[in-house]
């Protein structure tokens, strides 16, 4: 045996049986730990209600709340919704001192892009394409949840989405499968470390969801019905799901649609047959908020059965409606679960904190004295700006109009231009909002004394007063006795007028506008996804001045920008950038750094394109994207068929020219290996970041496939003038796809090759499969 293959051979078998006896110890463990648990406390373990005590702790003195009183009756297995050491200790200490069997508790909570300090939001990280990154930022989520108590982050959040309307895309990483699945990845790396080891410091166990297709609702209608072949399910929707079980993430969320019929958190075929048995994911499945009673409305039961159903299916914890902990014990009286079902579930859920180290430590994520020292620090801040530098796109740079010199007058105009509160996006519970930099306050920072810069707002957000008020409460609602931002006390014309003024004395100026925080995330869909109808009216008016107008957008979606793009001559699409947003927009608009990031979804020319992918399917009677109208053809009257930006694409202060494509060999045999060369040369003047995206295109095959799927990106840095070699290796794996009988398989055939910087500019190639 040759010296590496044995060594290699002893460490898998060493690493497998350390592993072994490690399950083997567990299991003893757990099985002691059962067997003393009544079956009203293996119910309690099943149990995830939300804690009220946000901020402070809900205890009066000396005496226990309610809350508490159930931890210590062993009623409770988790706790979410809770924030700061000192209080979850507070409650741990209740389950660990006060409850019969000494059972620690989880937390969970709603870590999506950050904690206290704030990363830019999901889909912008996705556009930075950059693994490393995102991993990073996982990790540095990871580290200020993890000394503030959390254990349990419900992220990554992994559902495709082409449609521009569902205001969770904002949340996700794109239309993509591909790019997707190795987000995902990186995402659990970053969370539960790379060996999902939990005893190294600063790991928290990842949550993936929304399983599963969340991101396909109807119409972009949030929480709505999703009906789609399993071809289809498999091929275009599950590869993220699928990634963050093969990277090991430790647990599930349910999604809220229904699949076929059946909503997801009572689908047996979704939970079990594919996650558990084709996937062998061996973690817990916990139900999204209130997911189990709201079948109720989807009409498959009373709470006694969809709360029966939920278990039988594959959920193990019920996320906040009670629904387990008010009916188990009836249906298994009545025979309709088993005992074994919900020993399963309370089994799932103590592996898990034997897996944490709760059992040995469970204050181990409770260290007031770190988190008063590292959460929302200066180096944390600092990893916050690194990462908001390659989330921004460049959509259009006339004339090099970017980037702006620091000297001059310029006007910020808009509402989203001094809004701190806004930068840290849609998911951010826990974020230190307003010490956020504001776009405002960042080019003040970064120009000093060299130049001036004026702000005007412009305009109101949205022209209904009464959204706007609800855009501007808490996660889109009002809650009785918060304090309101004031809006809409000057008349629009007043607000013009300033806007106008200090816009006729600038030499630039900076439109900020597009949606605030609350106009993305859950429950916020738009019919229309544009930049609202008061917003555009100034816009507009700024470029009527004939002065240079660079639209600095914030989104959480793709935007309709078809009058932007015709009209102004540079746009920087920043999303939302999280706590550093003013100093990192600043340091791309002065080009302090050369921006990078590139789509990860469609921008259509208006919402009658919408759903709009680029990796869809031909038809029968296809029609050029950029031709005009034809009769018969699959195309439409009113608009061509292009979008407005295709998927992949982002502008850069540099230029990029690409080779043609060489393979290593015109055909590849079913085992074989070919690799695809091109040569990229950074032509113009700066260094710069550029995305190679490699995608094929099966041209016949028995099933049919998309125009082009990618298969393979790589993020490489040229410095100006320099030129380098990008090969990527192509083996039967990556021309495999699900066929009509759900078998992940590849068919010989001609394939295109296809190379560029985005997925409309490729140079392409054909590749024989044998
Ligand atoms: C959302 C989840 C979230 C949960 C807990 C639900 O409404 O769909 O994404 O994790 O609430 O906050």
């Amino acid at each position: 045996m040759n010296r590496r293959f044995f060594l290699i051979t002893f460490s898998l078998v060493a690493f497998l049986s350390v592993n072994a006896q490690t399950d083997k110890k567990m299991e003893a463990f757990i099985s002691n730990l059962m067997s003393k648990m009544t079956l009203e406390e293996k119910i309690g373990q099943l149990n995830l209600p939300v804690s009220s005590s946000f901020i402070a702790g809900e205890r009066k003195t000396g005496e226990m709340s309610p809350l508490e009183q159930r931890i210590a009756n062993g009623e409770i297995g988790g706790l979410f919704g809770m924030k700061g050491a000192k209080q979850i200790r507070e409650k741990q200490q209740i389950a660990v001192e006060k409850s019969r069997l000494h059972i620690p508790l989880l937390f969970g909570l709603d870590v999506i892009h950050g904690y206290e300090t704030t990363f830019p939001i999901p889909l912008a990280l996705s556009t930075s394409w950059n693994m490393e990154l995102i991993e990073r930022e996982a990790r540095a989520s990871a580290t200020e949840a993890s000394i503030d108590g959390i254990n349990w982050v419900f992220s990554p959040m992994v559902d495709i989405c082409r449609d521009a309307r569902w205001g969770r895309i904002a949340e996700g990483s794109g239309e993509d499968p591909y790019l997707g699945g190795e987000i995902a990845k990186a995402l659990v790396r970053g969370y539960q470390g790379k060996g999902n080891d939990f005893s190294i410091a600063n790991t928290v166990m990842a949550c993936v969801k929304h399983y599963a297709l969340y991101g396909a609702g109807e119409a972009g209608r949030d929480y709505n019905t999703v009906d789609m072949s399993r071809q289809r399910m498999m091929n275009e929707y599950m590869l993220p799901y699928k990634t963050a079980c093969e990277q090991g993430a430790g647990s599930y969320m349910a999604s809220f649609n229904e699949f076929e019929g059946i909503p997801a958190t009572a689908n047996k075929y979704l939970l079990d047959d594919i996650l558990r048995k084709q996937w062998g994911f061996k973690g817990f499945i916990v139900s999204d908020y209130t997911g189990i009673p709201e079948m109720i409305n989807h009409g498959i039961g009373d709470l006694q059965t969809v709360s029966a159903r939920a278990l039988d299916a594959g959920i193990d914890m019920d996320m906040v409606s009670e629904g387990f902990t008010k009916t188990l014990k009836q249906s298994l009286s009545g025979g309709t679960i088993s005992q074994a079902l919900i020993d399963q579930a309370c089994r799932r859920i103590l592996e898990a904190k034997y897996k944490l180290g709760l059992f040995s430590d469970p204050y181990k994520y409770c260290n007031e004295e770190r988190a008063s020292k590292e959460l929302f620090s200066v180096s944390n801040r600092q990893i916050a700006r690194e990462i908001a530098d390659e989330c921004q796109v460049l959509l259009k740079n006339e004339n090099n109009l970017l980037p702006l010199k620091k000297s001059g007058k310029i006007a910020v105009i808009g509402p989203l231009g001094d809004a701190a509160g806004d930068m840290p996006g849609c998911w951010s519970v826990t974020s230190m909002g307003d010490q956020s930099v504001s776009l405002y306050q960042g080019l003040k920072d970064a120009i000093g004394s060299n130049g001036i810069v004026t702000y005007a707002k412009g305009s109101d957000l949205v022209a209904d007063s009464l959204l706007e008020t609800k855009l501007n409460g808490m996660m889109g609602f009002v809650i009785p006795g918060m304090k309101v931002k004031k809006i809409h006390d000057r008349k629009p014309q007043d607000l013009l007028k300033e806007a106008m003024d200090l816009a006729k004395d600038a030499d630039v100026i900076i439109a900020a506008l597009g949606e605030n925080a609350n106009m993305n995330g859950e429950g916020a869909s738009r019919s229309i996804p544009d930049i609202p109808a008061p917003q555009q009216e100034l816009l507009k008016s700024l470029s009527a001045t004939g002065k240079p107008v660079v639209l600095v957008l914030f989104t959480g979606r793709p935007l309709i920008l078809t009058w932007e793009e015709e009209n102004l001559p540079a746009i920087l699409n920043v999303w939302f950038p999280g706590s550093e947003a003013g100093k990192s927009i600043a340091g791309i608009l002065f080009g302090d750094v050369n921006p990078s990031g590139k789509l990860t979804t469609t921008f259509p020319r208006n919402a009658g394109q919408i759903p709009i992918n680029y990796n869809h399917k031909n038809t029968g009677r296809p029609h050029g994207d950029f031709e005009s109208y034809a009769r018969f053809r699959s195309n439409y009257i009113d608009v061509i068929n292009a979008p407005l930006y295709p998927f992949g694409y982002g502008l850069s202060y540099t230029r990029f020219d690409y080779g043609d494509i060489t393979l290593s060999a015109p055909e590849m045999t079913m085992n074989g290996k070919v690799t695809a060369k091109v040569t990229v040369t950074n032509s113009g003047p700066r260094d710069g970041k550029e995305i190679l995206q490699l995608y094929i295109h099966d041209i016949y095959s028995t099933s049919t496939r998309p125009v082009k799927e990618l298969k393979a990106f790589r993020k490489i840095f040229l410095k100006a003038g320099e030129s380098r070699e990008v090969s990527f290796d192509l083996t039967a794996e990556d021309l495999k796809y699900y066929n009509h009988d759900l078998d992940y398989a590849c068919e010989p055939g001609d394939f295109e090759i296809m190379i560029g910087p985005n997925s409309r500019d490729v140079k392409i190639v054909k590749l024989t499969l044998k």
